[in-house]
Parts: C-alpha cells; structure tokens; sequence
C-alpha cells in the first residue's frame, strides 16, 4: 500500500470529490523526492540550444554531465552547443575561490571557438563560496569583444523553474544589439520551442508557407546576431510558458512587443497557434494562407488518426509533465484517439493553469501538482492505466509497472509539434500500447492486460496465422509455456501494422498520382 504524504495532500485533486482548492507553486517537500530538477537544470535547457554560443559550466565536473548527449536539440549549421565545458573546480577553489580558473577557461575557450557569445553557468558552489563570475565575465567580454553573460543558476537557489528565469535574464542581455538589420512588419519571434527533434524546423515552415517571417527563436536551432535583433519583430509566439513567459514579458516592457502563448502540439492547439497569429496581423491574404494550410494538413493526417483510434478506443493514460500548457494539449491530443486522461499532473504548474485542466479533464481525473514516483504508482495502479506520458524520470516507472510509456521531453528523437508531430504521436502512443511485451511484465501478468491482446484474429484467418508462424519463428518465445500467446500477440501487432502501412502507401500512392 502506497500512503500519501500529509504535507502533499493539498497538491492533488480528483475532479467530481470536493471543492477545488490545489495547491501550487510550493516549493518542493522536502523527502517526497520531487521530480524537478535544479536551478542550474532548468537553465542550462534553456540556453544551450544557442548552437554557436559557449556553454561554459563553472563548478564541479559533476554538474557538467548533463550535457546535450542526455538532453539533444538540432542545429541546422553549428554545433558548438554539442560541447560541454567545465571548470572543474576542485577542493584547491572552493578555499581560495574559482576565479582564476574561471577567467583562464574562458580565455582559452573563446580563442579556441570563436563562439559568437559565452554563457557562464553558476553552480551551487559558486553561491557558497562567493565568485565574482560577473566581474570576471565583464573583464573577458571587453577583452574578447563578444558577450560574455552570467547565468545566475545556482542550483539550490530554488526549483528548474528559477533556472527558466535565469535563463531569461541572461537572453536578455543579448536582445538589442543589433539595432541595424531591417525586419519585415509581419515578423515573429518563436519563444520556448527547443527544436528536441526537428519542431522548430515544422513551426518555421508552416510561418513560412503562411507569410510571416520568424525573426529568431528563441532557442530552438539559435544563433546569437539572430536573438540580438529579435526586439525588432512585431509579436512574441509562446510555447512552453512556463519557461518563457518571463522574457516575453520583459520585451513587452521595454520593446513594446506583445506575445501570445500557443502550443504546437495536437490538432486544435496547432491550428489555433497559427491562427492566432494570422488574426493578430489581420492581412486577409494571411488569413487565406493559413486557412488553407490547416485544410490541407488536417485533411491529410485526419484519417490516419482515426484509424489509430480503431485500436486505442478506451485506454486510459497518465501525464507527467514539466509545464502545465503541454499537459492541456496531450489531453485534447488523447481524445482524438479515444484515451481517457485518467491522471495529468506538472512539475511547474500555477492556479489558472490547473483550473483549465480541471474544466478540460472528465470526471474521476487526479490533478496533481509537483507528484513524485511513490505517489505517481499509486494512482497508475489504481487508475489501471495503459500509458504513462512523461520524460526520463517517468520512463523507468511506467516500465516497472508494465505501462506503455511516452516520450514527451527533452529526451524524445521524434519531432512532436505540428501536424506531422501529432502524427508521430499517434504512432509512438499506438506501438508502445500494443506492444506485445506488457503481457509478459511482472506487474501485469495478473490483470486484465492479458485478455485485451486476444483479439480472435488467429482464427479469423487461420492459414495466414500459420504462415505468419513459419515465417517469424523468432516472434515466439522459448518458453513453451508462453509460446503460444506470445506468437499470437506478435500476429495480433503484425496483421494492425499491415493495415495501417498499407493505409498509408495507398494515400502515398494518390498524393502521387494527383
Ligand atoms: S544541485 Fe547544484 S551541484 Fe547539483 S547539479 Fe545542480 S548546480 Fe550542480
């Protein structure tokens, strides 16, 4: 039996038990082994999506292994941002202090890369021990001649969330530098798209094909002359809003640029994003332009969600994410598919961010705020669900529970924003759900699980089951006992995969022909 907290009680809510009261924005309870991540954490994804700037870690080593390997983002030319760097401090520093070590890195750095701009990250024990890190900063950007920026991140300083505003603070001093190159009126900036798997890449194309031009972004695939002249664009388009929303506001104060918050992911959402900004421009050739993108991409991938549907009519899935806006987007994502959100929570989430979550979910979904593994188990488990959505900390419980798991972080390979994101979703979420491994996990051997891979399509057509078999012998197991139920969940896979492939050449198949 899992127990709750005391102290957490107030973060969680199920809808339809009670007046809705949650709790949020707290800091993390101490022992209840949150799942945020530190200051130092949250800044550090922020930023090092700036490919041709220097990511320089000022710390112990230790600090340094979070590096692009174990949290990737795209870059369509330079990849600077691929290299982690360290200061190394050791216990020599932490008595006589780490800023000549400091500024000897950066010198070395900066002649050997020729970055376009350095980024100087705190560690906690840069709080402790009371380095200078902007005066020695200040010294190597007038020697340098490039930006050489603090990030105020150390790690105990408060929650990833302080680390988002870090990184805020330090994007700042980079806009308005560049005061000369002309920007076209129906400009944007991307704010709080990380380019993880090729995202930036769809969302520029869709502005593109819809005739607005993206000034920066800011910091999916970033360069630094890009964000130095992003104060020029007329509108600020916000995606993830829990990171980004502090800098969108301290341009709006001293640019005069209003945002708007969208998500890119799912239909609606996506839809929605571009319309927002057509309307905000208000050019009818815009608006045509984007009407007619949603038409043809909605009619494009429409049937092919549908057909997901056939097969994940029913389930029930949990959502464990950083921010609030991308929880609202998987839940209506899950609905065209016929998954009921049977638990959604975030790490970071505020009062009117859970209140729309409570209008948007059904009766009997747990909010919850700030969860941790002990207590995310407990309500998968009650809740029985099939899916478990979350990032690299979610991953190993869904697997120890025998659940379909999602990637939805920064950890994913697939690019799940836009139309076509929805759709790599469609096809992420079916092939973990019908996978045929969870019958065979400890956890589910006893429930229900096992009973929904008997679909009876073996004996619909026994011949080709039985050419199935000759044909896979390695689709069984050689555990006589399971050889059977193995082989016919493998059929079961392998008859819905065929269909949905071929569903897909023969739409190919008249997209070429047209
Ligand atoms: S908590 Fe402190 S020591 Fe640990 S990774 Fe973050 S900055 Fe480094």
């Amino acid at each position: 039996m899992i127990k709750i907290l005391d102290a957490r009680k107030k973060q969680m809510y199920e809808k339809g038990k009670g007046d809705f009261d949650l709790a949020c924005e707290k800091t993390s309870l101490a022992g209840s082994v949150s799942q945020r991540a530190c200051v130092f954490c949250g800044s550090r994804v922020v930023l090092y999506p700036v490919a041709d700037a220097l990511h320089l870690i000022h710390g112990p080593v230790g600090c340094a292994a979070y590096t692009w390997d174990i949290r990737g983002s795209l870059s369509s030319g330079p990849e600077l941002h691929r290299l982690s760097f360290s200061t190394d401090l050791r216990e020599q520093e932490v008595i006589y202090g780490g800023e000549k070590k400091l500024y000897a890195a950066l010198t070395e750095l900066i002649a050997a890369y020729k970055p376009k701009a350095a980024f100087v990250y705190a560690t906690c024990i840069i709080g402790l021990i009371g380095d200078d890190v902007q005066a020695v900063c200040a010294k190597v950007q007038t020697e340098s001649g490039i930006p050489v920026i603090p990030v105020h991140s150390e790690g105990f300083r408060g929650s990833k969330k302080d680390g988002y505003k870090a990184a805020c603070e330090a994007l700042f001093r980079l806009i308005g530098k560049d005061e000369i190159t002309p920007v076209p009126k129906q400009s944007i900036n991307i704010l709080g798209d990380f380019n993880l798997a090729g995202e930036t890449w769809i969302i520029k194309e869709y502005y593109r094909q819809m005739g607005v031009e993206v000034v920066s972004c800011i910091t999916g695939d970033g360069r630094v002359d890009e964000i130095s002249r992003s104060h020029h664009a007329s509108l600020n388009v916000v995606q993830c809003s829990g990171s980004m929303t502090h800098l969108a506001k301290m341009m709006e104060d001293t640019y005069g640029i209003p945002f708007k918050r969208v998500s890119y992911f799912g239909i609606e959402d996506t839809a929605d994003a571009l319309y927002t900004v057509a309307r905000y421009f208000d050019d009818p050739l815009l608006l045509r332009n984007t009407e007619e993108l949603v038409r043809t991409e909605v009619d494009r991938i429409y049937p092919e969600v549908q057909r997901y549907r056939t097969f994940l009519e029913n389930k029930k899935a949990a959502i464990y994410v950083g921010g609030a806006f991308k929880a609202f987007s998987l839940v209506k994502a899950l609905r065209h598919l016929g998954i009921q959100t049977a638990i959604v929570g975030s790490q970071t989430g505020n009062r009117e961010d859970y209140e729309y979550l409570k209008e948007i979910c059904d009766e009997g979904t747990i909010i919850v705020d700030d969860t941790n593994p002990l207590e995310l188990s407990k309500f998968m488990l009650e809740k029985d669900v099939d899916l478990l959505i979350g990032g690299v900390k979610e991953r190993p419980i869904a697997y120890k529970l025998g659940v379909a798991f999602c990637d939805h972080n920064h950890e994913r390979k697939l690019a799940l924003a836009g139309f076509e994101g929805m759709l790599n979703f469609c096809q992420e979420v079916y092939s973990s759900i019908m996978s045929p491994v969870w019958q065979f996990s400890p956890a589910r051997i006893n429930s229900n699980l096992h009973s929904k891979w008997h679909r009876g399509s073996k004996d619909e057509a026994p011949e080709a089951y039985n050419q199935y078999v000759e044909d896979h012998p390695q689709a069984g197991t050689r555990d006589a006992a399971n050889e059977g139920d193995m082989m016919n969940a493998n059929w079961n896979k392998h008859i819905i995969d065929k269909e949905i492939e071929g569903e897909r050449n023969e739409r190919n198949n008249k997209t070429a022909v047209c």
